[in-house]
């Protein structure tokens, strides 16, 4: 499984660099056709064990919705190297004090690393989740601003021969939008 390293001594926003045990890269193999953005690895979680939603609460709701797509190869949500079949990253690559949300600042100075795996990759599904990665990825990918997501909950937007959707984080999403987010899902890996 690989991890795309692009950001390895990176220094540009201080409190994390200090806070961080590790930069946690996006991580899942090269030719994935979907890419799923989080906010910054979680304190509990990708920043001990290096790999985005891994371990913590937030991590093992996204590895058990990766098993019921297919898009992971293991049974146990709690698997820390999962075999992917999609690519897994963040806006922030390290964790911010306490868990807090990242900054503007921290959010400029992370996005380029992004940019970078996104354009590496040329994915044909991008799922953004949560208010932080779809403020950060929207408007840059549909020129426009970014929406509220309670209002666009896996809804699918179209553009350049690829699909965004906006989806409520793991960590917050109700049962009810987690059925309509495994829905709509479904439907765009089966076209
Ligand atoms: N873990 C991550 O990697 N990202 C999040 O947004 C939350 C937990």
């Amino acid at each position: 499984m690989q991890t795309i390293r692009v950001a390895e001594e990176c220094t540009r926003c201080p409190d994390l660099a200090a806070n961080r045990h590790c930069i946690v890269h996006g991580y899942g193999p090269s030719n994935a056709r979907v890419v799923f953005v989080g906010e910054a690895p979680g304190r509990k979680g990708g920043d001990l064990t290096g790999v985005p939603f891994t371990r913590d609460r937030s991590g093992i709701r996204l590895q058990r919705v990766l098993i019921d797509l297919g898009l992971s190869a293991e049974a146990d949500p709690r698997v820390e190297r999962p075999r992917l079949r999609c690519f897994v990253t963040n806006v922030v690559r390290c964790n911010p004090p306490s868990n807090r949300p990242p900054t503007q600042v921290e959010i400029g100075n992370c996005q380029s690393y992004l940019w970078q795996e996104l354009s590496l990759l040329q994915p044909e599904i991008i799922v953004l989740l949560g208010g932080v990665a779809t403020r950060a990825v929207f408007p840059k990918l549909l020129g426009q601003p970014a929406p509220s997501i309670r209002q666009v909950h896996a809804r699918v937007w179209a553009k350049d021969g690829r699909v965004i959707v906006p989806v409520r984080h793991p960590a917050r999403i109700s049962n009810a939008d987690l059925d309509r987010l495994m829905m709509v899902l479904r439907s765009l890996l089966q076209g």
